[in-house]
């Protein structure tokens, strides 16, 4: 099958397994978003979405973050992990939408990466979010399920995923495409367990599943082996005992 026939398959599955999806990071303005999207690097979406709100109580504008101290930034939002970088980049960037942007997050790819702590990955989610543009986000769960599923071959790098996807997914589909992906990657294609293929809608389309069956089939014999010596070794040692 090809990858853009796969996909097409793939985005219909997911959009009736998951049809309602949203960012998870809770947000009601663009520079929030663009805050809690540096906040969630290396820490929970849970933890963010409550870290900033004592964030915003005290600084509830871009002007009011901006004129704040990174050290007191750093202060608040240190239970989300590397306060200190994360402190330093949000500090950066409210200065700059203040200087340079006129308090406006800007509506282009291109401006949004030039903000200090925003790559790519946070730029798409911005453009598709808060613009409703075309985005491709490729954040550990897209690249994770996007290889095992086939979408894109032994491909780790973020940038080539985002590329590899914009080749074989519509546009339109990209930024909920990848919303769903999150869903269906917590939910069941996980990264530390085993996935749950067996609850999956991908089963038939996925490249990884007959794999991963035939693992669980070669471990289930295993063990049906590892069973019967033992039950044999205790049959054998009750013979000799009776025997004596
Ligand atoms: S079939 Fe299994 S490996 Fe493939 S997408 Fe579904 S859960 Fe993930």
């Amino acid at each position: 099958m090809r990858k853009k026939e796969r996909a097409a398959i793939v985005i219909e599955r997911l959009k009736e397994a998951y049809p309602d999806v949203e960012c998870t990071l809770e947000y009601d303005d663009a520079w929030k978003l663009l805050v809690s999207v540096r906040l969630a690097a290396q820490c929970t979406d849970e933890r963010v979405n409550v870290v900033v709100q004592g964030l915003y109580e005290k600084y509830p504008g871009i002007r009011e973050l901006a004129a704040a101290e990174p050290e007191d930034i750093e202060a608040i939002v240190k239970p989300c992990g590397l306060g200190h970088s994360k402190a330093r980049d949000i500090s950066k960037a409210m200065r700059m939408l203040r200087d340079e942007y006129d308090c406006k997050v800007p509506d282009d790819f291109d401006e949004l990466m030039k903000l200090p702590g925003i790559g790519r990955k946070s730029a798409n989610l911005v453009m598709g979010d808060v613009f409703g543009k075309p985005a491709i986000v490729t954040d550990t769960h897209c690249i994770r399920l996007c290889n095992r599923i086939g979408l894109v071959d032994d491909e780790k790098d973020p940038k080539k995923v985002e590329m590899a996807l914009w080749k074989i997914i519509p546009p339109e589909e990209g930024n909920d495409f990848c919303h769903r992906l999150v869903y269906h990657g917590r939910e069941v294609c996980t990264a530390r367990t085993t996935p749950y293929c067996d609850k999956c809608v991908l089963r038939d389309v996925c490249k990884e599943y007959p794999k991963l069956e035939k693992l669980k089939t070669q471990k289930a014999k295993r063990a049906q082996a590892a069973k019967t010596t033992a039950a044999n070794k205790g049959k054998s040692a009750k013979q000799k005992k009776e025997k004596k």
